[in-house]
């Protein structure tokens, strides 16, 4: 079964709304319509960028999709400092980063919060990439799998298996996250396809081959292609290197590299 690539460009704390324009603009230029044809690419700025970009790709028809870095799980109500699902779907956001490993190490998110926060996301029609990595301690212990294993269960946890497509599994191991060591595309396409395998246990294989199980940590121009060469690599999540246009256009255009 043939799934869409998919590239999304996470800035992080990255960008004010001016210069998240002129990043998007510079990167629509070196893109065309057979790139958007083959690969699905998506930018994720700062809540505050959303508007600039969102009215940026309805304005020049863009055929980017954007996502939100996180979301409190509530629609509403006394949370002060936090954006709600329907904030975002309202700004036709199309994805949500759940459970980022700078989410669960920085700002303690547990699995719980990350799987209400997936189930927020579905229910208000938008679609989660749910980030599942082990740490270097966890690896060298042996314990990657059962790691990456529970935080797929966990977070998929009450999801059911009309919504289990819309879902994005973004594995990312934290010891390759801005840190310029990538997995080798033979340890990070395993991990994927072990990811695929949770997935079947848990929804049947039917379901399982139309997820899109992206590999991020370290990602650029130059090691791309031969990640996504591998067969259960269905795309990345791309953090330092999205914040430059060249860079993150040459990642989206990696058949041509
Ligand atoms: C990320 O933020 O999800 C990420 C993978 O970052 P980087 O590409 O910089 O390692």
């Amino acid at each position: 079964m043939a799934r869409t690539p998919l590239m999304a460009g996470n800035w992080k704390m990255h960008k004010d709304h001016l210069e998240a324009i002129q990043l998007v603009q510079q990167l629509v230029y070196h893109l065309d319509a057979d790139d958007y044809q083959r690969t699905e690419i998506v930018v994720i700025p700062p809540f505050t960028a959303l508007r600039s970009i969102q009215t940026l790709i309805d304005g020049d028809r863009l055929d980017i999709g954007l996502g939100a870095q996180n979301c409190h799980y509530e629609a509403a109500g006394a949370y002060t400092g936090e954006i709600s699902p329907p904030m975002l779907a309202k700004l036709a956001v199309r994805y949500v980063v759940c459970g980022h490993s700078e989410r669960r190490h920085v700002f303690g998110e547990d699995n719980e919060t990350v799987n209400r926060k997936v189930r927020a996301v579905l229910a208000h029609g938008m679609r989660p990439i749910l980030c599942v990595g082990e740490t270097d301690e966890q690896r060298e212990a042996g314990d990657a799998e059962r790691i990456v294993g529970d935080q797929l269960q966990a977070g998929l946890e009450g999801v059911d298996d009309a919504q289990a497509t819309e879902v994005v599994i973004a594995y990312e191991p934290v010891w390759a996250i801005g840190t310029g060591k990538t997995a080798t595309p033979t340890d990070a396409n395993d991990m994927c396809a072990f990811v695929r395998g949770g997935l079947a246990e848990r929804f049947g294989e039917d379901v399982a081959q139309q997820i899109r199980v992206q590999y991020g940590g370290s990602v650029k121009p130059g090691n791309v292609a031969e990640l996504m060469g591998r067969s259960d690599i269905d795309g990345a999540l791309v953090g330092g290197a999205s914040l430059t246009a060249d860079d993150f256009a040459a990642i989206c255009r990696y058949h041509r590299l």
